[in-house]
């Protein structure tokens, strides 16, 4: 038998490497707009960038403005579509809210419409909403926020802090938000007070983190659920795949297809101009700079993630594996 062709190795050198570079070849991109919907993310330093890598010996390779604190937006989908299947289980969540791509933008009513028996997904809008309603305990919301909140400071090995003008900004302007909670509770599909599941949908949206939080939370999800930050197993590996494959599916929306095929990695943005990836059993890499393209994905994350995968020679969906991380 010869060598495995498929097989390669990575030196935690490389990585480095990849990140630097990745971060010099994008820091000077112009365009894109801060988001304008929310006046808190409207007035966000443009400028802010960074680049962070969560290895799965728990090192971070980090590049930029990786401590600075940004709104976490839609990335917080996936953190609660977790908590959602930790407490309901995959199938749970499969079959109160679904596993399905939209094809729309996140904030989609014509999605709800459409779909006659399901939010899609616990990764746009409608589905996010669910999921808080369905986060236990049932009709209480200060334990149900706790939990929501636990779960978060799990997986990213240190707690978010709630951004209070950020929220006090997206709850003074939610009401196309507002429209979809009570039109998932005019289709049955949302499974506690929808006015309390909003809140908590924005309330999560509003928290800040860092890129280097959010590493540790890709980090996590790449590791199937082993923090490798804080040595613990937050959450059940079996559901890790699942975790995959709803940011694969609708990561970036209604651009989705476009990201896998140009970047080669699942990954999820948020207005705030975060953006986490996944690369299953290698790292967890994440990404911020306030500017968004027209679909409302980070320009810079986009381009510095995409950079990464490229000098590494990485793609979910390419032959070639990475078989060994060495230092
Ligand atoms: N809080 C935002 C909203 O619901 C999140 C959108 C996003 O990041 O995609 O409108």
């Amino acid at each position: 038998m010869g060598k495995c062709y498929t097989c390669r190795e990575v030196t935690i050198d490389q990585v480095r490497r990849a990140v630097d570079e990745a971060y010099e070849e994008t820091k000077g991109l112009t365009g894109g707009k801060n988001a304008s919907y929310i006046p808190f993310l409207a007035e966000a330093d443009p400028n802010l960038f960074g680049l962070c890598v969560c290895l799965p010996d728990g090192s971070l390779v980090t590049a930029g403005d990786t401590k600075a604190v940004f709104g976490i937006e839609s990335v917080s989908k996936v953190p609660t579509a977790i908590l959602a299947m930790r407490q309901h289980g995959a199938e749970g969540v499969l079959k109160k809210i679904g596993a399905n791509a939209t094809g729309l933008p996140f904030n989609s009513i014509m999605a709800i419409l459409l779909e006659n028996d399901s939010p899609s997904t616990p990764l746009v809008n409608a589905g996010a909403i669910a999921a808080c309603s369905l986060v236990k305990p049932k009709g209480d919301p200060e334990a149900k926020w706790n939990a929501i909140t636990d779960n978060l400071a799990e997986l990213a090995g240190s707690p978010l802090v709630l951004l209070d003008k950020l929220y006090a900004s997206e709850s003074a302007t939610d009401f196309n938000n507002r429209s979809i909670a009570w039109l998932l509770k005019n289709y049955g599909r949302i499974f506690d007070d929808p006015e309390m599941s909003l809140d908590l949908y924005t309330r999560q949206c509003s928290m800040g983190v860092t890129c280097e939080q959010m590493a540790i939370m890709a980090g996590t999800m790449a590791a199937d659920g082993y923090n490798p930050v804080t040595d613990t197993q937050v959450f059940d590996p079996d559901l890790a795949p699942k975790v995959t494959s709803l940011v694969t599916t609708v990561g970036f929306y209604q651009n989705t297809g476009n990201w896998l095929f140009e970047a080669g990695i699942p990954a999820k943005s948020g207005v705030g101009g975060g953006i986490l990836g996944i690369m299953p059993g290698l790292f967890g890499i994440a990404a911020f700079s306030p500017p968004l393209d027209e679909a409302g994905n980070s320009v810079k994350a986009q381009a510095a993630i995409k950079a990464v995968m490229r000098k590494l020679d990485l793609n979910i969906f390419s032959g070639k594996r990475i078989c060994q991380l060495t230092t």
